[in-house]
């Protein structure tokens, strides 16, 4: 893998990135983070973006993120955006220092092997949050609603190698397609916030939003969002993985 961008990629990346930064900075009054999405897209990519001044950056899958991490530069900010499965957890917490973010966490046992790893490698906390699955699509994973509260209190009460940052969710295509309402999978986000922020004295921060709804998801009270087609272009099928 190659960290050499041509400067039209670069260009276009740039141009892209700084347009969408621009609308969440000005949306959110500077209270959002954009994530860029890097999934499928070759480090080149990445590196281009990160000498412009770029540090978020997220990724879908446990190897292609320890490869990428390897070649890149340390001060990156890792977000794991993918489906984890149980098995492939100790491997990103064992090989990526600079993970910042689990964003998808969604069992006790992948917490548990986390900040397992975490402490026995004696190695930085990383941030988590829980996927909650508002729209209560069978094929979504991520916590029910209803299951969040007790999760968290797991999460705060036994691992201490994970910081309990926020609640995460990937809205369902109706609610990002219906642009004339709220969204409802946004809503019911703020509203666990809410209940949880209280009950445990804390405030969670909300990762909701990806190129067809960021905005909105601002304007609901997104303080992160995750773009990737926008910024790096159509992604290639998803073989292999
Ligand atoms: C791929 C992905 C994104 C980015 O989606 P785009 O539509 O390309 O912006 C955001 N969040 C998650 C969880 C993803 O898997």
């Amino acid at each position: 893998m190659s960290l050499e961008y041509t400067k039209e990629r670069a260009s276009e990346l740039i141009a892209n990135a700084n347009s969408i930064n621009t609308k969440v900075e000005t949306l959110s009054n500077g209270n959002t983070r954009l994530v860029c999405v890097s999934k499928l897209k070759p480090s080149s990519d990445i590196q281009a973006l990160y000498d412009a001044g770029y540090r978020h950056f997220g990724e879908n899958y446990v190897q292609e993120l320890i490869e990428k991490s390897k070649i890149l530069p340390k001060d990156i900010q890792w977000h794991f955006i993918g489906g984890l499965q149980t098995n492939k957890a100790k491997d990103l917490a064992k090989n990526i220092d600079n993970l910042y973010a689990v964003e998808t966490l969604d069992t006790e046992k992948k917490a548990k092997k986390l900040n397992d790893v975490r402490v026995t490698a004696e190695k930085p906390i990383i941030n988590v949050y829980i996927q909650v699955n508002t729209s209560g699509e069978e094929q979504k994973s991520g916590v029910a609603p209803e299951d969040v509260e007790t999760f968290a209190k797991f999460i705060i009460d036994n691992c201490p190698k994970l910081k309990l940052e926020g609640l995460m969710t990937i809205g369902s295509l109706a609610q990002s397609k219906d642009q004339e309402h709220e969204n409802q999978d946004f809503k019911k986000l703020v509203d666990l916030k809410t209940s949880l922020d209280k009950l445990f004295t804390i405030d969670l921060k909300l990762s909701m939003g990806m190129s067809s709804d960021y905005q909105e998801a601002i304007r609901q009270g997104s303080t992160s969002v995750r773009v990737g087609s926008d910024i790096f272009g159509a992604r290639p099928a998803n073989n292999g993985h």
